[in-house]
């Protein structure tokens, strides 16, 4: 017998007893669970509960790869104050305390994403059945928004599967996969996709009659219950180490992280009421942070950035890459090749010499070999990953790539000749996309007899783990090359910004001054581990003159030389980098920098021989650490404002992702242009001023910083979608 009803997001077809409940949110590709959709759940648990006949219930997606994507975030951004959202976390609550207390057994069959309260959702289930396919996995994301699970994910998740694991997943925000997430109790049964609604339905069954055990109990009953969990000494230990390493890596910008800790313990040493209630409350109080703020400011920027072709007005469509090749299969092309086979897209090395390709393919190896010691993929998938990946030292079969990308020396001569070598070869449609770092886009198009198939690429590295793209365009530069290759760099996994053709791009040229006055600061005197420590507790993941050392003080010295030239005194190097490099030393790769590292290459402490290269010696002068990162941050936000300016990022929003993601800029601050409308233009501009009085020519504030100041404007509205 089967009866069918149909609401906005949900519809309800009772099958052999068991109520099957269809999620399929209209006009949209994936299901979100909103204030309007939990009212719409709560009548249909109350329509299942009053009805005798039924005596099981199943939720399933329409939605092709997702079950649940989590809550819509939209709704976080009308939040006024933290009992607002609070009450919409015991909201949440009182709908899954149905689900899982109810008459019926409840079971989540799940093909997909099942994301934030989605997941919370399944906990509240009776039991969780998922589809054996590669779409299905299984996080909650919140704390990666500044939140904490809000819907019951920090009670409900150290019940089912153990304490250590359940802040494990919630801590990191880790993917779980239906596998993994079979094997630590997330999911109670894996099956194929075409047999999990009748699955689920039987399950539901069983529940109904018995033959399956229903817990509804509060007590830990997880697969993987700890011994740990039941022990109170066991737990403070779990909870003090978590904290303390939580602290260390976080270095307490990220509250949320602190606060789940916090609703964990509180379920496990109050009663369950208290539990929930702490919940609500800590996510109330993460939902007013500014870092949440910031964090789901990054997620509707990247999130807007998947959908932006690349250019104004109507795009063309991007053409077709099925293959590329790759000129030079040094250390960026073996990257770059790496990220591509693993989206099953063929490469076409080509380098001077055979012995030279070979090591790039080997290069390639040990990246998949990797992803596949970490289990990411299976052997057969990297047997067909590599198999994708062929060399050549001619230009052989390079008339039928639509797409080659260079990463030869970064020589202009040599970038012409290969340019013009390629040229030869490639169909008339081909684009040439150069992954130069330091040289204009034009002048290598210079040389080229279609310019407006030439464009850049600039990857960072290590290209497979970096997540930014610039996409460099010039004035020649033809719209469906930029679309093409704008959509070619989402494929392989980056987030792409578009920048217009200028020295040092967009990345490295706010980089530039940040990392000269950390230079200058070491002339005045000031210790390197004091400057590198400073900006790590401002929230960069490495300190400046680390990441000299890093990134090989000759390369920084040349891209140095190349600022200096193109921006004149702001950007005038440091007497500390040229005399380090004039020693000899040229950081991690030489061994010798300004930290010293072990014979594997692992960092140790500062060369304290390094100072016997400056005037004072090792007599360092003391500096207040806010100073220190005063300067530093003001001198990146101050040129990031300079860059939009003169039209060199498109917009704020490409600024702040390519700062967050193309350098670290610390993710909790949102980016410079948000960094600056929350402090306030004047302010940031009164700031300026007095620096630049101290430090004349290095700190005027850009027009555009003075401009909002004089209006009291701020970049992005201060209502509503921040971007
Ligand atoms: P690399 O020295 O590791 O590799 C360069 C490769 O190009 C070598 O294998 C070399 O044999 C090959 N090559 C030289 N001339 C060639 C020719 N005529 N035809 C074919 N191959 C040729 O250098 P890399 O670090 O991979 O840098 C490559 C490019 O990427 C440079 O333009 C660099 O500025 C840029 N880049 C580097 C980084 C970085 O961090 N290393 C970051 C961004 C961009």
């Amino acid at each position: 017998m089967s009866d069918t009803t149909k609401g906005q997001a949900l519809s309800l077809e009772v099958e052999d007893g068991v109520a099957v409940v269809t999620f399929d949110l209209p006009g949209e590709s994936v299901n979100k669970f909103s204030p309007a959709v939990i009212e719409e759940f709560t009548q249909v648990v109350e329509r299942i509960e009053q009805d005798a006949a039924i005596k099981g219930a199943v939720l399933i997606s329409a939605k092709p790869g997702i079950f649940i994507a989590g809550a819509d975030i939209d709704q976080f951004l009308e939040f006024r104050t933290a009992a607002d959202a609070a009450a919409a976390s015991a909201f949440g609550h009182a709908m899954m305390q149905r689900i899982e207390k109810g008459r019926v057994p409840v079971v989540a069959a799940i093909d997909g994403a099942c994301l934030g309260g989605g997941l919370e959702f399944s906990l509240a289930c009776a039991y969780r059945v998922a589809a054996d396919t590669p779409k299905t996995m299984l996080q909650l994301p919140e704390t990666q928004l500044g939140l904490i699970p809000g819907a019951g994910g920090t009670q409900r998740l150290p019940r089912l599967i153990g304490l250590q694991a359940a802040l494990d997943i919630i801590l990191t925000a880790k993917n779980v996969r239906a596998k993994k997430a079979l094997q630590v109790g997330l999911v109670d049964e894996l099956v194929h996709p075409s047999i999990l609604r009748a699955i689920a339905i039987q399950r539901a069954k069983e529940l109904a009659s018995g033959a399956v055990a229903r817990k509804r109990d509060s007590r830990p009953h997880g697969a993987k219950e700890l011994l740990l969990d039941d022990n109170p000494i066991g737990r403070a230990v779990v909870f003090r180490q978590a904290r303390e390493m939580t602290l260390k890596k976080s270095k307490g910008h990220y509250p949320a992280l602190l606060a789940a800790i916090d609703a964990v313990a509180a379920g496990f040493h109050g009663t369950e009421a208290e539990g929930f209630a702490e919940e609500a409350r800590l996510f109330g109080q993460m939902a007013m942070t500014a870092v949440s703020r910031e964090l789901i400011f990054l997620f509707y920027a990247t999130t807007a950035l998947k959908k932006d072709p690349g250019v104004a007005g109507v795009a063309p469509p991007a053409l077709p890459v099925d293959r590329i090749a790759v000129l030079g299969s040094g250390f960026m092309g073996s990257g770059i090749a790496a990220i591509s086979v693993m989206k099953g897209i063929p490469v076409r090395f080509k380098d001077t010499e055979a012995d030279r390709v070979a090591k790039g393919v080997g290069a390639v190896r040990d990246i998949l070999k990797d992803r596949f010691t970490k289990r990411q993929i299976t052997r057969q998938q990297f047997e067909d990953q590599l198999g994708l990946v062929a060399g050549t030292t001619q230009y052989t079969g390079f008339g039928h790539v639509p797409l080659v990308i260079e990463a030869v020396f970064e020589e202009l001569g040599v970038k012409q000749t290969v340019l013009k070598e390629t040229e030869a070869r490639l169909s008339p449609s081909a684009i040439f996309a150069t992954n130069t770092s330091t040289i204009p886009i034009s002048r290598i198009a210079a040389a080229s007899r279609r310019p407006e198939r030439v464009i850049g690429m600039h990857f960072f590295s290590p290209v497979h783990k970096m997540p930014l793209l610039e996409v460099i365009v010039t004035p020649q530069t033809a719209p469906e090359v930029v679309t093409t290759v704008v959509e070619f760099g989402r494929r392989i996994g980056k987030t792409v910004i578009i920048v217009n053709d200028s020295p040092g791009f967009y990345v490295n040229r706010i980089l530039a001054p940040y990392v000269n006055e950390a230079g200058k600061l070491l002339d005045e005197g000031i210790a390197v581990d004091v400057i590198d420590k400073a900006m790590g507790a401002f929230g960069f993941p490495v300190g400046p003159i680390n990441l000299i050392d890093e990134v090989g003080l000759d390369i920084a010295g040349k891209s140095g030389a190349i600022m200096a030239e193109a921006f004149g005194g702001r950007m005038q190097p440091s007497e500390a980098l040229q005399k380090v490099l004039g020693a000899g030393r040229l950081g991690r790769k030489g061994n010798q920098g300004f930290y010293t590292y072990d014979e594997r290459g692992k960092r140790e402490g500062v060369d304290e021989s390094v100072y016997e290269l400056f005037p004072g010696g090792k007599k360092r002068r003391e500096v207040p650490r806010d100073e220190i990162q005063r300067r530093l941050s003001l001198a990146m936000v101050n040129e990031a404002a300079r860059c939009l300016e003169e039209g060199i990022v498109r917009s704020a929003r490409d600024g702040d992702i390519g700062a967050v993601f193309g350098i670290g800029f610390p993710p909790f601050r949102g980016g410079p242009f948000r960094h600056v409308d929350a402090a306030g233009a004047g302010e940031v501009v009164a700031q300026l001023e007095a620096l630049d009085a101290k430090h004349p020519g290095r700190f005027t504030p850009a027009a555009i910083l003075r401009e909002m100041a004089r209006a009291g404007r701020t970049f992005y509205p201060q209502t509503g979608k921040p971007a």
